[in-house]
């Protein structure tokens, strides 16, 4: 089913990320996090693309991505959303191949990115952005296409109104939602929803979650990717940073109360990066919606 129906239809959709992974020893566990966070009736997961692990090699990165995304949508009956990047899928060639794939598979959502750029590797792009690649997408079978978009701004960019901008640009090509990266800020994810509207963006825009239940402030991703650390995060951080079980209660009761504060302002749905480990989103699940955690 394409998540724009899920949408449309007035729901709110509950969504859990996964990324392929890295060593034949990861397997079980991640299968038993898929199981356990399955029993939780997401409405739909999503698989991450990257070849951090496989510098030289894109096909493995995309078959790998595609053989856990087969896994999930039939070994498990999840419905799927695979992640696509232009820094590995560089060619129409590669994306007509890929994409003869994602439809062997039977999946009917795609997110469009442009990917994490690794200067290492060597060749000409086809796609430059993520908005070439959406109607690339779309041109290549009957799918629901959707988009990131950064409440705090993409690192690179120069202005949150220059990356609006940019994600309309997205949209305007053919995708149909976008998902949020991470943040902790909810004002920050109201301003930008905010000037989103302004700029014209009407298609719904998904909040990503991820509870900070271990989160160090000097963590890699926080600070290269700029998202804010508000002072009732970080003096919790701070706090309980020595104790892990401590962090992890405090972290939990942060995430309860940041998704309870987005569902009672409207969004439409919650995207959780869950980082293969099924606890801690399960645990803010079940107290944000027992019905669906029974
Ligand atoms: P784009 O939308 O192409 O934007 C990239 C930058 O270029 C932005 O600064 C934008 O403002 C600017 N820009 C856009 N269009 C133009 C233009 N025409 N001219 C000039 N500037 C422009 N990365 C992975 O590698 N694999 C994944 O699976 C993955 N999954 C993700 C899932 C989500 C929900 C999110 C939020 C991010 C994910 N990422 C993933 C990270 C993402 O790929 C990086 O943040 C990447 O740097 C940008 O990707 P994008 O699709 O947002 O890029």
């Amino acid at each position: 089913m394409k998540i724009s129906s899920m949408l449309s239809s007035g729901g709110r959709t509950f969504s859990f990320e996964f990324y392929p992974p890295k060593k034949e020893e990861d397997i079980p566990a991640l299968k038993s996090a898929i199981a356990e966070l399955k029993s939780l009736g997401p409405d739909f997961v999503s698989i991450t693309l990257s070849q951090k692990y496989m510098p030289k090699w894109s096909f493995a990165s995309i078959s790998n991505t595609l053989a856990l995304s087969g896994v999930l949508k039939h070994e498990f009956s999840l419905e799927v959303m695979a992640h696509l990047t232009t820094e590995i899928i560089r060619d129409r060639q590669t994306l007509d191949e890929t994409l003869k794939l994602v439809k062997i598979l039977g999946l009917d959502n795609v997110l469009a990115l442009r990917g994490d750029l690794t200067p290492d590797r060597e060749g000409e792009r086809c796609f430059s952005y993520a908005s070439d690649l959406v109607p690339a997408v779309k041109s290549g079978g009957d799918f629901c296409v959707g988009v990131a978009a950064y409440p705090e701004k993409h690192p690179e960019a120069p202005s949150l109104e220059e990356d609006v901008r940019r994600l309309k640009q997205k949209l305007d090509a053919g995708g149909e939602f976008a998902i949020t990266q991470v943040f902790f800020d909810n004002e920050a994810f109201f301003r930008f929803r905010d000037a989103a509207a302004a700029a014209g963006v009407s298609a719904p825009i998904i909040p990503g979650l991820m509870p900070p239940t271990s989160l160090r402030q000097s963590d890699n991703f926080v600070v290269s990717q700029g998202i804010s650390v508000p002072a009732a995060l970080s003096a919790g951080l701070e706090k309980h940073g020595g104790d892990k079980e401590a962090l992890f209660a405090f972290g939990l009761d942060y995430a309860v109360k940041q998704a309870e504060d987005l569902l009672s302002a409207g969004v439409p749905g919650l995207h959780f990066y869950t980082f293969n480990r099924s606890r801690a989103t399960r645990e803010v699940f079940r107290r944000l919606n027992p019905a669906r955690a029974a």
